[in-house]
Parts: C-alpha cells; structure tokens; sequence
C-alpha cells in the first residue's frame, strides 16, 4: 500500500509547502474550458492540505506543446478556474524558469495556492531529465502525487521529482482510483463481471487477458466484437475489422471458454450516415453492406441481466458509436443498468476516456460508484502494468 496524504503528521503538514502535481489537462476551446472535470476531482486534495496548514504548489501538463512554451496550452485559465471553484486566491507563475517559480513558492502565503504554468513547457519534463527533476523538487518540502491520469508516464514531474524529494504520498484521488481499481483486480465481490467495448481489439488485448483469469464473465460490445465475429467465420460485411488481430481474437475464444461471451445480435446500417436504415440483425445475418455500429436489443437485455446479477461491474469501451444515434442504445443500457446495480449495492467502476464521456452525457456518472478520470493510466492499471508515477511514491508502513 502507498502512503496517502492521510498518513502525514501535522508536523510534516503545517507551515510546508506541498508540491502537489496534478492532472489538470482538461479539455479546452479557444482557451476555454470546457469540462472542468479533472479541476474538481483534484479540490479534496488541495483542501485537505489547506485545512493542514500546508502551502500547495500545484503542477500539471496540458496538451502536447512538446517542450517548449505555447500560448495555447498555458494553464492559465485553469488558475482562474480553481479559484472560482475553491474560492481562495490562486497564484499563477507564468515563467518557466524553476528558480523564479522556486522563489515564489517560498513566498506563498499560507491559505493560498500557488499553480506553476505547464509542466510540458519544460524540455526536460518528458524525457524524465534527472536536472529537471531536482530542480522540482526545490518547489516543495514534501511531494503529492493526485495526477493519476498521469501516472502511467514516467515524467520528471509524475515519476522523477520523488527521487529528490520526500516524503512522497498519493493524493486523496490518487488513492481513490486505486482503491477501487486495485480492489476490482486483486479483490472483488463476486461475482465480477467487466464489459469492454471500444474501437479496437488491438488497444485492448492486454486487458482481455489481465481480465480473463479473474473475472466471472466478460461481456464483449463495440466494435471489437467483429473482429471475434470474423475469428469465428461469420460475415461482418463493412465492421471495423483488425484483420492483422484475427488469428489472435481466435486463441482468445479457445482459451476463454464460456467466460467471454459475444453479442448474439447487432445493429447494421449500410453506414453511419444512413442511420435511418438501421435495423437490428441475429449475429449471423450482417449483411455484407452493412456495418455492425452497435451490440443488438437482445444483446443488451442478456448484458443488463447479468450486470443486474454481478456484485462487481467493471467497464471500459463503448458498446458501439455511441456519438451517433441511434447507435448509442446499447451504450446507454450499460450505463442504466450500472446505475441500477449500484443502488442495489454494487460496486460499479467506468474507466476510459470514451467510455466517461458517455456515462456523463447521460448524467449518469454520480450513479456510479467510481469513474476513472484516466483512460490511458486506468487501461495500463487493468492490463496489470506498474504504473510509473505510482511506484514511485512511499510505502506504507505495515501495521
Ligand atoms: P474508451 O476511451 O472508453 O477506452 P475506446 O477509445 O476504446 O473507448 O473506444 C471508443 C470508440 O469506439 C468510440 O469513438 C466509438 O464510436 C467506437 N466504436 C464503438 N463501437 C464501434 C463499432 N461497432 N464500430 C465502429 N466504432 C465503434
Ligand atoms: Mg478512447
């Protein structure tokens, strides 16, 4: 277990300053945001350490401005941002030289925070230079990493600064995301049933095979079911196929067993501009100019039920395109029936990018029990890879 922010003593708390780094790439147009999302996500932390008496000095990426500053992405209107949402006077340090924003941080007054411009300003961050990482660690007294959603990267800011730099804890979010990924993986309720759907087969084989072994079932949707359809010699017509994928979807349905089990309807249109002619079909019968866009009725009725069923619901992936309607039916039975399943009092956890965006579109993710706020992190955590940012940090003593 990796010491959180909870396991400081006041006197590690009081009076220092917290380098804290944060994911606060949010999404933004014209140099507004436009989900806050990742902000609020990160505001227990900051007021956790407030209330401590600790001086937060803050860190994130946003975009890929590669090294060098760009006006675009400088995180100045997520400073003005924070402060409206937690209220209290937010510092910006535009410059990205550390020894100025070093200065800075001492001279933070205690019930304030300090937010230092983008991170990928800095030639050094995203090759984990060990120079830049020292000279981050001079930001703080103590390091806390909430930036999930960078975690699976090793960057002078998310993996490197600890070496310089202790202690180094999780977050309050950071430990949230563990608790009930890690919780999914090594310790679920059963029974445990994940749903993955999604684009590719290809980005998602590592989870399948993470997956398989501990789950109690494995409810595949998207467009990946083609590819499975194609390993077991039906017609997918125009589907998204990974044709390069399909010996591999193959050895997966043998090894698999009764465990993995595929949609036994589909819904086919001739495209997704001809939406009007969709009409649902049994799996054998897409035609071969039609497109599978999204898992049948049937599909979804049989997926519900065993959702309804499970103690544990693990999701990652849309069942089809779901930006697209009517194809976003089968997406939306997922998230009805995993809301359902949580006020029955199952543990119900969405990960991936896509696959929250829908969960929000349907106002439906405070009726889950946890949604990730990492889709490439939370994917690298359920394929059971280290995460580099979260190695990092301390233990926790055993008790
Ligand atoms: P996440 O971000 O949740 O991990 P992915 O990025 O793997 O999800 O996949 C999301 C994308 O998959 C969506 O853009 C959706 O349109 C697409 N998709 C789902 N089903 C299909 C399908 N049957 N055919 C084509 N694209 C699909
Ligand atoms: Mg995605």
């Amino acid at each position: 277990m990796k010491k959180t922010v909870r396991d400081l003593t006041d006197a590690e708390l009081r009076g220092k300053r917290a380098l804290v780094r944060t994911d606060f790439n949010v999404p933004m147009d014209d140099g507004r945001i436009t989900d806050d999302t990742r902000i609020r996500a990160a505001l227990p932390t900051l007021q956790f350490l407030l209330e401590k008496g600790a001086r937060p000095v803050v860190l994130s990426h946003l975009g890929r401005p590669k090294g060098k500053p760009n006006e675009k992405y400088s995180l100045q209107p997520v400073a003005k941002r924070l402060a409206e949402l937690m209220g209290i006077k937010v510092g910006f340090v535009e410059t990205t030289d550390t020894d100025e924003a070093t200065k800075a941080s001492h001279d933070l007054p205690a019930g304030e925070i300090l937010l230092l411009e983008n991170t990928r300003f800095l030639g050094g961050e995203e090759t984990n230079d060990p120079r830049l990482a020292r000279a981050l660690a001079e930001l703080g007294d103590f390091f806390v990493n909430d930036a999930f959603g960078a975690a699976h990267r090793a960057h002078a800011s998310t993996a490197g600064v600890n070496a310089h730099l202790r202690p180094a804890v999780a977050g309050l979010l950071m430990e949230k995301e563990l608790a009930y990924l890690g919780n999914a993986l090594s310790n679920p309720q059963r029974p445990f049933v994940a749903v993955l759907g999604g684009s590719k087969i290809s980005g998602k084989i590592d989870v399948i095979e993470s997956l398989l072994p501990k789950v109690d079932a494995l409810l595949i949707g998207g467009a990946m079911a083609c590819t499975f359809y194609r390993a077991l010699g039906l017609e997918t017509g125009k589907s998204l196929v990974e044709e390069d994928r399909v010996d591999m979807a193959a050895d997966i349905l043998d090894k698999a067993g009764t465990r993995l089990i595929l949609p036994h309807d589909a819904m086919v249109a001739p495209g997704l501009d001809s939406a009007a002619s969709a009409r649902s079909v049994g799996r054998d019968g897409i035609g071969t100019h039609e497109a599978m866009l999204d898992i049948g009725p049937g599909t979804s009725e049989s997926y519900a039920r065993a959702i309804a069923s499970a103690r544990t619901v693990l999701w990652n992936g849309p069942m089809g395109v779901f930006e697209t309607p009517p194809f976003d039916r089968g997406t939306r039975a997922i998230a009805l029936a995993m809301a359902d399943a949580t006020t029955k009092g199952a543990t119900t956890i969405v990960g991936g990018g896509d696959s929250a965006a829908a969960v929000a579109h349907e106002g439906l993710s405070d009726s889950m029990s946890h949604v990730s706020t990492g889709g490439g992190a939370s994917l690298e955590f359920l394929e059971g890879k280290p995460l580099p940012g979260v190695e990092a940090l301390d233990e926790k003593a055993e008790s």
